[in-house]
């Protein structure tokens, strides 16, 4: 029985890139780009894993048994890297990316391949970008490198033309919700949690775990209240500042582009998820769709010292009646 791949909506993928392993065909750097939350630094460490092998099968899936994909399982293989924003930085920095190329450039210490995966590879500042270019341009011989991203457009255009792209699609809503299902997820909180989630099954298994529904509801409450001009500004930012900023706005980002989505389907019984229709009612339609981009920008901002409280005061105040 060959391995599968890490999460079953990414079986044809895996296949795919396994084939051309097994084919000899496989580039010095991937590029695995998709939205967030569907596993693709799971699948770039299958992948890891599978070029280490020394004894893969004929479909090139790795064997799971030699030295190298136990080393590999443990996480200890010397000939693998993994590379991410340090812990204190918010960026990856040109040091990194010259240390990764000084390692690539050794020869194998047992692996069939040396490989490295980076995430997320939008992370890496101008510096480093720079620096990873060159070992792009000249790839020692037997390595891979897997880069990882949700946003490749924040890529220098350099760095994506010079690894083949590897777009990991969203799986079907069916698969998603199935697989929710086996994961212990509510039925009752389904359709929530895949709206927060924007369909992206890890994000929504992550989100259940924590209970965000509950807090989703509240949230979708209080704006409902806040339109119809039964809640003041300054209280509901004091209520919510508490929570992660950045976060708190995607969520109501997420209500709003729902909420007139499903207000504007109302007439053809559109409404599947029944927490938004106060929502949906009380919301100018005029202004919600405008504020989505203001609401992107404030999300730029909430990544910075701004005070919260200020912040959610504003946003709040564009979604309160009488505003222009
Ligand atoms: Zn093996």
């Amino acid at each position: 029985m060959s391995p599968t791949a890490p999460y079953p909506w990414l079986e044809s993928t895996w296949r795919q890139l396994l084939g051309r392993m097994a084919a000899d065909r496989m580039p010095h750097a991937l590029l695995l780009t998709g939205p967030g939350g569907i596993g693709k630094l799971a699948l770039a460490e299958a992948l890891a894993g599978a070029a280490l092998c020394t004894e893969p099968g004929p479909q090139g899936d790795p064997c799971g048994r030699c030295p190298s994909c136990r080393l590999h399982h443990a996480g200890t293989h010397p000939d693998q890297v993994r590379l991410t924003i340090p812990e204190d930085k918010t960026q990856i920095l040109v040091d990194q990316i010259r240390e990764l190329a000084g390692t690539m450039g050794l020869s194998r210490s047992m692996g069939a391949h040396r490989v490295a995966v980076l995430w997320p590879a939008d992370a890496m500042n101008v510096n480093a970008a720079n620096s990873l270019l060159k070992t792009l341009e000249e790839p020692p011989e037997y390595t891979l490198l897997i880069l990882v991203t949700a946003e490749p457009s924040r890529l220098p255009a350099t760095i994506r033309s010079r690894c083949q792209i590897v777009s990991v699609p969203l799986p079907g809503e069916t698969d998603t919700r199935a697989w929710l299902a086996a994961q212990g997820v509510a039925a009752a909180d389904m359709d929530v949690l895949l709206c927060m989630a924007r369909g992206a099954p890890l994000t929504a298994r992550a989100l259940a775990e924590e209970g965000a529904a509950e807090h989703w509801r509240a949230l979708v409450r209080d704006l409902a209240e806040l339109s119809a001009g039964r809640r003041g500004i300054v209280e509901l930012a004091e209520h919510w500042k508490g929570q992660e900023t950045e976060r708190l706005i995607r969520w109501i980002q997420i209500a709003l582009w729902e909420s007139a989505r499903q207000a504007l389907a109302g007439q053809t019984g559109d409404t599947r998820i029944k927490d938004l229709q106060p929502l949906a009612k009380a919301l100018d339609l005029g202004r919600a769709f405008p504020l989505q981009d203001r609401l992107a920008e404030w999300r730029r901002l909430a990544r910075t010292t701004v005070n919260p409280q200020l912040l959610l005061e504003d946003v709040f105040a564009d979604l309160a009646p009488g505003r222009p």
